[in-house]
């Protein structure tokens, strides 16, 4: 079967290889020329564990290519994905659907068969309708089925959590959509994963509702850390004394900085104003974006306090460890590592920094801050040390060598991946979240 791929970034292309590594004929489609060439190249424009080597044992098969090339690239497709960005939009925070569209526009006008057009890009309700509508507007006279068919998988594990997902959610309106979708995922039913046929509408919603879920979660564990700050109490065994609990569960119940990235705080974003649109508030969800923004820059105040408040802040020097929004991944959007290195640079404390493949992307973002070329050179003369990703690099680091190296034995633990008492013992003054 034939594939085309219309977005090759890290949902695209991870999709487009997993997609090929099934034995599919997949086409990756971007109009980005230097992405392309990089592919062409066997450059991966992304960090993203396995992907090269994937990416490269399908190439040489022969089941994918890149093109810039989309009315090329979707001949003889029986599945166009697209798979293009959604930020959110400027000023009002609805998701930016530009880009979708306009894919949409160019399928329309290029389709030389019929074809299933589904949506993997994360879409507020309703958008399988106008995508629909742009097809038939262009002008195309082939038989055309808009699928929604959100993605789940998580940067950084992303080729495993698409080869062995916990669901795969089919939105289709007719048997057309379905066959096709059927086909496209035939080689992941024989591994028996759990497949949910419903209505695209449903299916639409069903991604922001479970990103902002997990967005709940998050949030709720951070305020109980707070809370376990004042009263004296342990988030660590606060999170597993709930978690054991099957209707809980253990997952996402890691108190830390705040969530980031680029799907939580913009699916959450665009949730409420769906909400708001169809007046129908969702409060919950309301407060876990306002909790959450406010709670990146009170972690800046963490550090700031390690330095001695703000007066005596100024000045002194902090070393930010792990920069991306999560470990795994060069990806910056939205990082609480962004908020944190503002609030110390506008308290006038020098920042460097350290992060094993965030750094390019984080650069421009943070142009106050000092990139340097490994966890030790950052931390020299630092006044204060503050993990903010919980990078594999960062836990195990050579603790005597940080308290030679660093100016003063400061260490902030926004990911509480060390233990407070070694941490001591070691002659360590040390602060993680909601630990006594
Ligand atoms: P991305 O920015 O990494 O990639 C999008 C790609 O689309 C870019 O390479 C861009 O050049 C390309 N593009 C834009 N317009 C195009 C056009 N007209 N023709 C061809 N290519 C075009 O984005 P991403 O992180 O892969 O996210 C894509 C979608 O998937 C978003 O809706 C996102 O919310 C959703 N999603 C992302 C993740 C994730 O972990 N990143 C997970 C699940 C869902």
């Amino acid at each position: 079967m034939k594939i085309a791929m219309v977005g090759s970034g890290y949902v695209g292309l991870v999709s487009g290889a997993c997609f090929a590594d099934f034995g599919h004929d997949v086409v990756c489609i971007d109009k980005d020329q230097s992405k392309i060439d990089r592919l062409h190249d066997g450059i991966m424009p992304i960090y993203e564990p396995g992907l090269d080597a994937l990416v490269d044992a399908n190439v040489k098969a022969g089941r994918l290519s890149f093109t810039t090339d989309l009315a090329e690239g979707i001949k003889g497709a029986s599945a166009i994905f697209i798979a293009v960005g959604t930020p959110s939009r400027r000023g009002d925070g609805h998701a930016d659907l530009s880009f979708v569209y306009a894919v949409a526009r160019e399928v329309g006008e290029s389709l030389s068969g019929d074809a299933v057009v589904v949506t993997k890009s994360t879409v507020p309700v309703g958008t399988g309708d106008e995508v629909e509508r742009i097809i038939a507007e262009s002008g195309c006279t082939h038989r055309v089925s808009v699928v929604s068919n959100p993605e789940f998988l998580r940067e950084g594990a992303a080729i495993g959590d698409f080869k062995r997902p916990d669901r795969i959610v089919i939105g289709a309106e007719d048997d057309f959509g379905k066959e096709v979708m059927r086909e496209v995922y035939r080689p992941l039913f024989l591994n028996e994963a759990p497949t949910l046929f419903t209505g695209r509408r449903s299916s639409e919603l069903i991604k922001y509702a479970a990103n902002a879920f997990l967005a709940t979660k998050i949030t709720f564990i951070n305020e109980m850390a707070d809370l376990c700050e004042k009263v004296g109490a342990n988030v660590q065994d606060v999170s597993r004394g709930i978690g054991m609990d099957n209707r809980i569960g253990p997952k996402f119940l890691h108190a830390g900085p705040g969530y980031g990235g680029s799907c939580f705080p913009k699916d959450t974003l665009a949730l409420l104003k769906t909400a708001e649109d169809y007046d129908s508030p969702v409060r919950i969800v309301e407060a876990v974006a306002k909790v959450n923004e406010s709670r990146k820059r009170a972690m800046g105040r963490k550090v700031i306090e390690a330095l001695g408040g703000i007066d005596a802040a100024r000045g002194k020097k902090a070393a930010l460890l792990g920069l991306t929004f999560k470990p795994n991944t060069d990806d910056m959007r939205d990082s609480p590592a962004i908020a944190v290195a503002q609030a110390l640079t506008d308290a006038g404390v020098n920042v460097a920094a350290y992060d094993p493949e965030g750094m390019e992307l984080a650069k421009p973002l943070m142009p106050k801050v000092v990139m340097c070329d490994d966890p030790y050179t950052a931390i020299e003369g630092a006044d204060a040390v503050a993990i903010v990703t919980e990078w594999d690099a960062f836990r195990a680091l050579d603790l005597d060598r940080v308290k030679e190296l660093a100016n003063a034995p400061v260490i902030v633990d926004l990911r509480n991946i060390y233990r407070p008492d070694d941490m001591r013992t070691k002659g360590f003054t040390y602060t993680s979240i909601g630990r006594p």
